[in-house]
């Protein structure tokens, strides 16, 4: 299992730190929306920076890639249809990412929805997935469509249930609370809730995630089951016919969901 520690940021964001197994002063980070934080850390651990693997423009996921790489010379890599504020070796779906100082490899999925060019890293069990999949949650569709995200989350969801889920934020509780309303009666909700509760009480992060888990309490990767499907149509005051318009409905509620 490959070493990854989370670098809190700004409110409620996570930088993700990955060690080598090899060499224990080389590591790489996803999403570095600021670059404070990651010198911090660098400087106090004696680590080395070796690359930067970026998920989406957003600004809270790559504006501290430019200090970064001028600080340490990483190199970075990121989404091939968007635009980010640094030179990146571009990505897209299946391309491999080499990190030879690191002695790791990812693999890249395309996840477009929450923005139009959005990418995945996966490899050695672990997914860093921006803000396309979170716990309990999916991330808002700026850029893309309901059909769209659907199908990059039906991609996720088809990795190993094992799959540690790295995710963009730290959203999981207030997901939680909109998820018991989307499917009320899932007790694998509840058991949740009452972990993740414990988890943050104490001042841990509630991620990583894993496949399996979210398989059985994201309710926007079950736009298929009956009592989703069921509670959309509620909402909706219709009949909705197919997983994608169940799904625009659930994420449509959740955009106001209080
Ligand atoms: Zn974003």
């Amino acid at each position: 299992m490959i070493d990854v520690a989370p670098i809190p940021a700004f409110r409620d964001n996570y930088i993700w730190l990955i060690r080598s197994a090899n060499d224990p002063r080389a590591v790489a980070v996803v999403d570095p929306g600021d670059a404070a934080p990651v010198l911090e850390r660098l400087v106090s651990e004696d680590l080395r920076l070796h690359a930067i693997l970026a998920t989406h423009h957003h600004a809270d996921h790559v504006g501290g890639a430019r200090r970064l790489v001028e600080a340490t010379g990483a190199v970075v890599f990121g989404p091939g249809r968007e635009r980010l504020p640094v030179a990146c070796t571009p990505l897209g779906g299946n391309d491999r990412v080499k990190l030879p100082a690191l002695d790791l490899e990812f693999g890249v999925i395309d996840v477009p929805g929450h923005t139009a060019g959005h990418i995945a890293y996966y490899g050695h069990d672990a997914l860093f997935c921006g803000d396309t999949l979170f716990s309990a949650g999916c991330g808002r569709l700026f850029e893309g469509t309901a059909r769209q995200m659907l199908a990059s989350l039906d991609a996720l969801a088809s990795l190993p249930d094992t799959t540690r889920v790295f995710c963009g934020h730290e959203y999981t509780e207030a997901n939680l609370r909109f998820a018991a309303v989307a499917e009320p009666g899932n007790a694998d909700i509840a058991d949740y809730v009452r972990k993740v509760t414990e988890m943050r009480a104490a001042g841990l992060p509630s991620l990583p995630s894993t496949i399996g888990l979210e398989k059985r309490v994201n309710p926007f990767l079950r736009s298929r089951t009956e009592n989703v499907k069921l509670s959309a149509e509620c909402r909706a005051g219709r009949l909705l016919p197919t997983p994608v318009a169940v799904f625009a409905e659930v994420r449509s509620w959740k955009d106001t969901f209080q």
